[in-house]
């Protein structure tokens, strides 16, 4: 089956680097699949788990958000942060979870003036941890 390269980097290192059929992923446009030869594109990641398909099988990888540059013969992730299932500490997004929902609930109910912005950044740890617990399939909805 043809392949294209994939190759994802975070601020620190490269998390995954390899050969897909396809990549599934989330854009700030809405949902993507990226086959072998596709046309140039560059666009924004919102964050979620990101399917890689491989003659191996299926990659999940949490993303963060970031860019996303595709070639013909390669697509380069820039994340934010990004995460393969296997370090992703199961735990720690739980936590990020309850306290980002129980922020989120606080806010419903809330007349502070700094609502709107704490809200907004609530929401967005909200979505990196379901994204990491959806990567890791511990999520309750998929
Ligand atoms: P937390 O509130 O738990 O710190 P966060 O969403 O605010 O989560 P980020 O700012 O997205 O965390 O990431 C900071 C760094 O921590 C990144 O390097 C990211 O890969 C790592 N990281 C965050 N959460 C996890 C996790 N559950 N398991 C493994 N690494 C994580």
């Amino acid at each position: 089956m043809a392949t294209i390269k994939l190759e994802i980097v975070s601020p620190t290192k490269v998390v995954y680097t390899t050969d897909v059929n396809m990549l599934i992923v989330r854009s700030t446009g809405g949902e993507l699949g990226i086959l072998p030869h596709h046309a140039p594109l560059i666009t924004g990641l919102i964050p979620h788990a990101m399917r890689a398909k491989t003659d191996a099988g299926e990659q999940l990888i949490a993303v963060s958000g970031g860019f996303m540059e595709v070639q013909p013969d390669k697509i380069t992730i820039l994340a934010s942060a990004a995460e393969l299932p296997i370090n992703i500490d199961i735990n720690r997004a739980q936590k990020a979870y309850a306290r980002a929902q129980e922020r989120l609930e606080a806010f419903k109910t809330s007349a502070e003036k700094s609502k709107d912005i704490d809200s907004i950044r609530a929401q967005a740890a909200f979505d990196r941890a379901k994204a990491r617990l959806k990567a890791t399939k511990a999520d309750i909805e998929r």
